[in-house]
């Protein structure tokens, strides 16, 4: 066999660059919509004052990294580590069970779709809810709760939380808690932040107030490059084990398309069960209450 040496340094150089980036990549997951770009925007931003040469391939790679340069012992395993009842990832390991969650609900072109499927299966999921979104969409907010799903806070307007100070973070929660509240007479005990992203010191904020923090273990790649529904279920398939939580999104931006994710589920939830999985809430899964 020949190996190319310029291959080989290739494939080096992006086992190194996965190896440091290997919990930061999951950050630009989970992108919702309108601000993946405005994120990458930033990003590409940032990046204008570097060489010429060091754009092209790379500079993808970076742009789908982690918006601000984090360290690596900050990354989400070490700070459920260090917070282990309030930051999250997955449920028990020891029990067949699984849960679905579904970010930036509502959205009228595709959170109806996913409840209709989810209906047709009497399976329940978590859906994370922008506060901006709900407001505009409450009827949607109230069917998600009247068929039995549970719903978590998303932010307000979906911004990066580890850029902000813990004040602007707090504002976010508490405006949609105020929002999903007035909609649906529940306030949310299940924090998800936009991108997964947030700073030890949020996390010990919302330890202290009651909430949790719960991001995932597998994610469907959903929110990248509107992938088909093969896609969708392969991204899943990499990382499910027992316990897992599932990330994938009922809402999207301008432009992109869902549509994997709504033919997908079917499929994932008939190949979850068949192989014994149980498909639970993430308060059943974790044994955490959903709402004060
Ligand atoms: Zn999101």
């Amino acid at each position: 066999m020949i190996i190319k040496y310029g291959k080989l340094a290739v494939a080096a150089a992006t086992v190194i660059a996965l190896l440091f980036s290997a919990v930061p990549s999951r950050s630009a997951a989970e992108a919702a919509p309108q601000q993946q770009s405005k994120q990458n925007a930033a990003v590409k931003a940032k990046q204008k004052s570097r060489p010429q040469q060091k754009r092209g391939q790379k500079q993808k790679q970076r742009q789908r990294r982690r918006p601000a340069a984090q360290k690596v012992d900050m990354s989400w395993v070490s700070l459920h580590k260090q917070y282990p009842n309030a930051f999250l990832l997955n449920g028990p390991r020891n029990l067949k069970r699984v849960a679905l969650t579904f970010d930036d609900a509502p959205d009228p072109r595709v959170t109806p779709q996913i409840l209709d499927v989810l209906s047709r299966y009497r399976i329940c999921a978590t859906f994370f809810v922008v506060g901006e979104r709900a407001s505009k969409h409450p009827d949607l907010v109230r069917r998600i709760i009247s068929e039995g799903h549970i719903i978590g806070n998303h932010s307000y307007n979906h911004p990066v939380f580890s850029k902000l100070p813990l004040s602007k973070v707090q504002h976010q929660i508490w405006q949609t808690d105020g929002v999903i509240k007035r909609i649906a007479g529940v306030t949310p005990l299940l924090i998800r932040p936009p991108y997964g992203e947030l700073l030890p010191q949020q996390i010990r904020w919302s330890k202290g107030s009651g909430y949790t923090i719960v991001n995932w273990d597998v994610d469907s790649e959903d929110w990248r490059r509107n992938p088909s529904s093969a896609r969708v279920l392969a991204n899943i398939r990499k990382t499910l084990q027992p316990g897992s939580i599932i990330l994938q999104h009922a809402g999207g931006g301008e432009g992109q398309s869902l549509d994997g994710t709504i033919h997908a589920l079917p499929v994932l939830i008939e190949s979850l069960q068949g192989k014994g999985y149980e498909i639970v809430t993430l308060p059943e899964l974790l044994g955490k209450r959903a709402y004060r």
